[in-house]
């Protein structure tokens, strides 16, 4: 464990649910052995005689917005002088050349093709 040069297991991860936390210096760090049961059901239903041992658990934390769609806008209070990208609800990574472009639209252009009207941020104002 924690070296590399061979395989160690198989990564397996709890998306949703999860705990709500606004403070990770007060999140609940130990996982449970009852998400380690789902996980392990998980791994023998579409896996099955997969699951062996497990090696090891760890929580992480990442910004889930309301409807698990990201933020991508100027910030309201600046005109076109802040760009604000974030909420990005555990699947940011994959889109990052795609952000990565708009960003630079909207703070080199003032605007992009991209449709992102659906990720603006005024959309969680009551
Ligand atoms: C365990 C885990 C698994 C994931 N798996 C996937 C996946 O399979 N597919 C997928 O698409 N997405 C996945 N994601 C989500 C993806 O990683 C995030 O959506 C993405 O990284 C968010 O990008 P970001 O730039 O908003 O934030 P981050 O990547 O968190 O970048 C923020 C940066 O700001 C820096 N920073 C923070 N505060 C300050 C400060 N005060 N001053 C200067 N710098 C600061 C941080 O050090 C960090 O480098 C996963 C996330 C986690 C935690």
């Amino acid at each position: 464990e924690g070296t590399f040069g061979g395989p160690h297991g198989l990564k397996l991860a709890l998306h949703h649910p999860g705990e709500a936390v606004t403070d990770p210096d007060t999140a609940n760090r130990s996982p449970s052995k009852a998400e380690e049961k789902v996980l392990v059901e998980f791994l023998e239903k579409f896996i099955p005689q997969g699951y062996v041992r497990t090696l090891e658990m760890k929580t992480c934390l990442y910004t889930n917005t309301p409807d698990g769609h990201f933020v991508v806008d100027y910030l309201k209070e600046y005109g076109k002088d802040v760009v604000l990208a974030a909420g990005f609800s555990g699947h940011g990574f994959k889109f990052v050349s795609v952000i990565g472009e708009v960003l630079a639209d909207l703070a080199l252009e003032g605007a992009t093709p991209f449709p992102i009207g659906f990720l603006r941020a005024d959309r969680f104002d009551s």
